[in-house]
């Protein structure tokens, strides 16, 4: 009987609203958590893997010497490789392919690369518009590893996974 006097005097002055006030009241003028992305962004680990690049030396030759290693590695099948000898006598790439859907960003492919050619880069913001986009070319790679060069070479001396 007591119990109901008392929740019926709470319902009469609105108590449970009183509370829910008091809690937005709280919340109202404490400091605010949400990052107005993309405009700000959270400070990213750098040990972060996203977006593949391959790289090429500074005389413009491709670092990759199509030796399929990162192509075994990969856990996931995602990398795709063909390749040919050239005239002089070197073996390079005629295909190399990763589809990026498959793809985990474990870093086993950088990992397992012999000449520094395939890295992830910690470029997370991509997208495809259209179907057959997710995979990536070797053309793409290699312009990605061209545009970021400067960037990729200063992240990998940083970077305490290759100390
Ligand atoms: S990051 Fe891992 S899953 Fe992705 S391509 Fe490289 S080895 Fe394969
Ligand atoms: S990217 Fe590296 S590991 Fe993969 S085929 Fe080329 S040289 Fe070999």
């Amino acid at each position: 009987m007591g119990a109901s006097i008392q929740h019926y005097i709470k319902s009469f002055f609105l108590w449970e609203l009183v509370k829910g006030m008091q809690v937005t009241g709280r919340h109202l003028f404490a400091r605010k958590i949400t990052v107005q992305y993309p405009e700000e962004k959270t400070p990213k680990s750098p040990r972060f893997r996203g977006l593949h690049a391959l790289r090429r030396y500074p005389n413009g030759e491709e670092r990759c010497i199509a030796c399929k290693l990162c192509e075994a590695v990969c856990p996931a099948l995602a990398i795709t490789i063909e390749s040919e000898e050239r005239d002089d006598g070197t073996r390079r790439t005629t295909r190399y392919e990763i589809d990026l859907f498959k793809c985990i960003y474990c870093g086993f492919c950088e990992e397992a690369c012999p000449v520094d050619s395939i890295v992830e880069t910690d470029i997370h913001e991509f997208h495809f518009e259209n179907r057959g986009e997710n995979i990536i070319t070797k053309e793409q790679l290699l312009a990605i590893g061209d545009k970021y060069e400067n960037q990729i070479a200063a992240a990998r001396q940083q970077d305490a996974r290759y100390r």
